[in-house]
């Protein structure tokens, strides 16, 4: 990598839109500085349209991009979640490292060229299609850190852990053989993986998985081995996502999963609650409280039938969040943006509702937000257009019939809400380099053909 610049005639800063910016990062990739109202240098390269922060997308399971579109005809009489897991078990139970890896692939290019870049990765398929560990016990994390590497992005990786199949100690089903393992086998994982992590610039955290998946005293002793080895490690969990898991763990415990979990474990801003979808007005007020992260992921909730979160409710209380794709159903992240919004405003029949007094552009205030809960959630420092920050960086492009003629801030209100399935998107940077050019990311058409192959292996497999 080298050191650059950039000039841009208005910039979304963290504080809000700024004018005449002058931006220069170092060989690592770090912002060095960021000056409002400057002059450009002579011969400074400049971006041809309003520059944002680049989105760090804060949960993602590669894999089910292979299955996006799959799964939308009626299963039974009455098609839920859970319906679709069985689906996606069947899926993941066929997937092979040069699937996984093409696959990722696929969708890590798709994400630069829509606004991600960057990527918690949430990996729970971890052992060989009959549930044995693979002589390379990281064998498919490795597929997904190669993915991440060539497409450029960059990554938070989640080994995921996953012991049972239900609040308890259920045992787990067979069609989970590929993602169980034993709190000790987790911890030697992320050991295993931390020098390539460090090698690529990747962030490795932990991901217990939900806690139907993972009893406590393995909760706890993963958190205790994890402190271990990285005392700022982020945390992601499943949680609160289905009403059903709110019944099941109520009928276990006696409590709620997020009021349980806040109990329990030491929860704070390096965790992220992942679509803590359904909280009770204390479980909103405490977990907000604590620092960390909700998680939201509103294409795919509204996908699988999960519920809304409510956003007033969660920032009221100063609680931060972030955007992810999930399922990837839709990778795009100017559209979890609208469907946050949108979602909001159907349940409360207001408009603009993450708008702020501060900040009253709501695309603005929805965009900064999410740069910042994601960043937090990355464990990375990718919190926005400021000095020590990584230069991850989206240029709108403002020659686009729907942004063309319109102020900077209205070119990134008609890149969420107005654009339709079109992508007003010119480049994007992740550490200063620009790894989309024109709408386009230079491998498009290989990594396309090498998904497709994928794809089409696996659904010659049978359903
Ligand atoms: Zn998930």
């Amino acid at each position: 990598m080298s050191a650059g610049s950039l000039f841009a005639d208005h910039a979304l800063l963290p504080g809000g839109w700024a004018r005449d910016v002058r931006l220069a990062w170092d060989a690592a990739g770090r912002l060095t500085a960021v000056q409002p109202g400057a002059t450009p240098e002579p011969g400074m390269p400049r971006a041809e349209g309003p520059l944002l922060p680049g989105m760090p997308n804060l949960h993602s399971h590669a894999f089910q991009r292979g299955m996006a579109g799959l799964t939308e005809y009626r299963a039974e009489a009455q098609d839920s979640f859970w319906s679709w897991r069985s689906l996606m078990y069947r899926f993941a139970l066929r997937l092979s490292p040069a699937q996984l890896e093409a696959i990722a692939f696929g969708l890590y290019v798709d994400m630069l060229e829509a606004g991600y870049t960057a990527v918690c990765e949430f990996h729970y398929v971890h052992h060989d299609t009959d549930g044995h560990p693979y002589a390379d016990d990281a064998e498919l994390a490795r597929a997904l850190l190669r993915a991440a590497q060539r497409a450029g992005i960059g990554l938070t990786l989640l080994p995921v852990l996953y012991q049972t199949s239900g609040f308890g100690g259920a045992a787990p089903a067979e069609g989970q053989r590929r993602f169980i393992r034993s709190t000790a086998s987790m911890l030697r994982l992320l050991e295993t993986l931390r020098p390539a992590c460090e090698a690529q610039g990747a962030r490795l955290g932990l991901a217990p998985h939900s806690l139907r998946a993972v009893p406590p005293e393995a909760l706890r002793d993963a958190l205790a081995g994890l402190a271990a080895q990285d005392a700022t490690a982020p945390i992601h969990i499943h949680i609160a996502e289905q009403t059903k898991e709110v019944d099941d763990c109520l009928a276990w415990s006696g409590q709620r999963p997020v009021a349980w979990l806040l109990d329990h474990a030491p929860v704070d801003a390096r965790w992220c609650l992942v679509h803590a979808t359904h909280m009770d007005a204390d479980e909103y007020r405490r977990a907000a409280a604590t620092g960390a992260v909700a998680g939201l992921c509103p294409t795919t909730e509204a996908n699988l039938g999960d519920g809304l979160f409510d956003l007033p409710r969660w920032t009221v209380d100063g609680g931060a969040w972030g955007v992810g794709s999930d399922s990837h159903a839709c990778v795009d992240a100017a559209e979890e943006l609208l469907m946050l919004e949108y979602g909001q405003r159907l349940s409360r029949r207001q408009r603009n509702v993450a708008a702020t007094a501060a900040q009253p552009e709501v695309a603005t205030a929805l965009w900064l937000s999410a740069v910042g809960g994601g960043a937090q959630a990355s464990g990375r420092a990718l919190g926005g257009l400021a000095v020590g920050q990584q230069a991850d960086m989206l240029v709108l492009d403002a020659a686009h019939p729907v942004l063309a003629g319109l102020e900077a801030p209205q070119m990134l209100s008609a890149h969420v809400f107005a654009a339709g399935r079109q992508r007003p998107l010119a480049q994007a940077y992740v550490a200063g380099r620009k790894t989309v050019d024109a709408g386009r990311h230079p491998l498009r058409a290989e990594a396309q053909r090498a998904f497709v192959q994928a794809r089409r292996e696996l659904l010659a497999g049978g359903a």
